[in-house]
This record gives structure tokens, C-alpha cells and sequence, in this order.
């Protein structure tokens, strides 16, 4: 059984159905990324998982169990949190103060207050330079710095699904390998990742497999190292003709 399957899922916008019949699923341990252009759907789908748009059609299921449609702080609940597209951290806390807000949704249980400070730890640890930023205010920071602070306090929830929007979206080439490298290491350390990105190259260099959404539907999906060899991703998606 797959951690989460996605099954035909219908989004719409008022009368705009933004995703149209999306079906995939990404197994414990993975890491997916689904690849396509602007206005393709991906955030969508995304937001759809976390609980933040509803369905109106097809079912989503997270270790079995149906969520689609239930509210966000009940998904953040069951072991999915969002490091969601642009970021929104919160400008006016500390780096510090950020992170402990992503404690908040922590799954209920015995050990819902414990182990902040070794979850903050592995945070610095990955990212150090939220380390030596960890008392300034989120707003202060650069957009590289505060998609870590996002991605970090998206891991104080101590998620099995991480999802990312554009975790590359902004920033400088060196910054985005930066970031790509460290999704690996959070991936190995365990976390199951599924990570939405219009850099098709970088994503599928990193995921183990990936979906080409257009115009709100799945046209493709693979091994990501036999998508990054398709001819029809190398020319829509990695600028060749
Ligand atoms: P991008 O990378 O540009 O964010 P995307 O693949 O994530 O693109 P979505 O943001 O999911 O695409 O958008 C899918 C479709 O839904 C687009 O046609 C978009 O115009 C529309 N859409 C997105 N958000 C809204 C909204 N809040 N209200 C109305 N239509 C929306």
C-alpha cells in the first residue's frame, strides 16, 4: 500500500476546475515531484492534499485512511505538513519563535510537547545558517534563508510527508543546489517527500520518480531518471529543442 494515493481528484476554483481526474501515489520512502508549467495545476494539488482546497471528486487516502476534504490541522495531525509555495513565515517572530510554531499541529499523543529542543537541534543541524540567524525576526531574512526557516518548521511537525512547493522558486543556482542537496539528506534521514517544481532538471536529478502535470492533468510519469532522458520532457521541460 502506497503512503499516499491520490485518486482522480477533481479541483475547482469557482467554475474553473483547475486539476482534472489527478490520480498518483508516492510510496513510503520516496521522494515524487510533479513537473509542469505555470498555471498547470501543481499547487493545486498540493494545497489539496494539505487540506487547504477541497475536492470535489476522487479520493485521497494517507496510509489508507481517506482525507480529502478534511481540514488542514487534522492532516497536519495524521503526519503531513506543507512547506508551502512563498514561503509565509511569520515576519515579526524570531527564526526560534518560527520554528516552535511548527510544533503546533504535532501529532497528538504522549510525546506531543517532548523533544522540541532535539527537533530544533536537527534543524540548525541541517540548516546552520538558521542557527546563526536564530534570533532574528523571519522578515529579516534573505529568500533563501527564510525557504530553509519554511522547510524547517514544516519538519517541527515531524512529518512522514513532507510536501514542498517550489522549494527553488527565487533563488540563486548555488542557493538551489543547496536546498535540493538538503531535501536529500531529509529524505534519507527518513521522511517521505513529495515536492512540486518548475525546475524540472533539478527535481528529477534528486526525486525517484516524477508526474508532468499540463493544463490540470497527468500527461506523463516515470523512473525520474527515465524522465530526465524522455525526449518530450527534454524539450518542453529542460529547454531543448
Ligand atoms: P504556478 O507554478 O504558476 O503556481 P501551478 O502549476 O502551481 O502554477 P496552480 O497555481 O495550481 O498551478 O493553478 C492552476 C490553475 O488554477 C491556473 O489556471 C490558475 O489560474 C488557477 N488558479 C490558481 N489559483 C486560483 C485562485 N485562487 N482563484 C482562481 N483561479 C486560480
Amino acid at each position: 500500500m502506497a503512503l499516499l494515493e491520490v485518486e482522480s481528484i477533481h479541483v475547482y476554483y469557482g467554475n474553473i476546475e483547475a486539476v482534472k481526474g489527478v490520480s498518483f501515489t508516492v510510496e513510503e520512502g520516496e521522494i515524487v515531484t510533479l513537473i509542469g508549467g505555470n498555471g498547470a495545476g501543481k499547487t493545486t494539488t498540493m494545497r489539496t492534499i494539505s487540506g487547504v482546497k477541497a475536492p470535489k471528486g476522487g479520493r485521497i487516502r494517507f496510509d489508507g485512511a481517506p482525507i480529502g476534504g478534511m481540514p488542514s490541522h487534522e492532516i497536519v495531525g495524521l503526519g503531513i505538513s506543507q512547506s508551502p509555495e512563498g514561503r509565509r513565515i511569520f515576519p515579526r517572530m524570531t527564526v526560534f519563535e518560527n520554528l516552535e510554531m511548527g510544533t503546533y499541529g504535532r501529532r497528538a499523543g504522549k510525546d506531543k510537547g517532548r523533544g522540541v529542543k532535539q527537533d530544533i537541534d536537527r534543524v540548525f543541524e541541517l540548516f546552520p545558517r538558521l542557527h546563526e540567524r536564530r534570533k532574528q525576526y523571519g522578515g529579516t531574512l534573505s529568500g533563501g534563508e527564510q525557504q530553509m526557516l519554511a522547510m524547517g518548521r514544516a519538519l517541527m511537525a515531524r512529518p512522514r510527508l513532507l510536501l514542498l512547493d517550489e522549494p527553488s522558486l527565487g533563488l540563486a543556482p548555488k542557493l538551489i543546489e543547496t536546498i535540493f542537496q538538503i531535501v536529500t539528506e531529509i529524505n534519507e534521514q527518513g521522511t517521505t517527500v513529495l515536492m512540486v517544481e518548475q525546475n524540472a532538471f533539478g527535481a528529477l536529478k534528486l526525486a525517484h520518480r516524477g508526474y508532468v502535470l499540463e493544463s490540470g492533468e497527468i500527461v506523463l510519469s516515470d523512473d525520474a531518471d527515465k524522465l530526465l532522458v524522455n525526449p518530450e520532457v527534454r524539450k518542453a521541460y529542460l529547454g531543448e529543442e
